[in-house]
C-alpha cells in the first residue's frame, strides 16, 4: 500500500533497524522504544489489523509468531520471558494501520496490562 509507513518500511524506501526477516514477515526496532527490547513484527502483506484477518491471510499470525520464537532466542530473552502485544483500532492504541505486534522484553514488566 504505497502511502502506509510499515509498507515503505517493509520495501526499505524508509529506513529501519532490522532484526528478523523472512519469506512473509519483517521485524524491526521500534523507534521509541519502551523497554530494552522492543520489536515490531510485521507481515510483509498489507493488512489494516485483527479486523481484516480472515482465512486468506491468517497464516501470518503463526508466522509472526515463529519469528517471534526466534527473535527472542536471537536476543536472548526466550527463558526470562516477553509480552507480545497487538494494538488494535483507536481505543487500542493502533497508530500505524499496518498490523504490527510489539516484541517487549529485557526488563521485568510487571503484572500491569496497560
Ligand atoms: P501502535 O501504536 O501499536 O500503532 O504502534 C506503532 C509503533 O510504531 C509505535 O510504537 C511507534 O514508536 C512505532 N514507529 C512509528 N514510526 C516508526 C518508524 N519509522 N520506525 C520504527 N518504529 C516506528
Ligand atoms: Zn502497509
Amino acid at each position: 500500500m504505497s502511502d502506509c509507513l510499515f509498507c515503505k518500511i517493509i520495501n526499505k524506501t524508509i529506513p529501519s533497524t532490522a532484526v528478523y526477516e523472512d519469506e512473509f514477515v519483517y521485524a524491526f526496532k521500534d523507534i521509541n522504544p519502551v523497554a530494552p527490547v522492543h520489536v515490531l513484527i510485521v507481515p510483509k502483506q498489507h493488512i489494516a489489523n485483527v479486523n481484516d484477518i480472515d482465512a486468506s491471510n491468517a497464516k501470518y499470525l503463526i508466522d509472526i509468531h515463529l519469528a517471534a520464537k526466534k527473535i527472542t532466542e536471537e536476543l536472548g530473552i526466550k527463558d526470562s520471558g516477553y509480552r507480545l502485544i497487538n494494538n488494535c483500532g483507536s481505543d487500542g492504541g493502533q497508530t500505524v494501520f499496518h498490523l504490527h505486534y510489539h516484541l517487549i522484553g529485557g526488563k521485568n514488566l510487571g503484572l500491569n496490562l496497560l
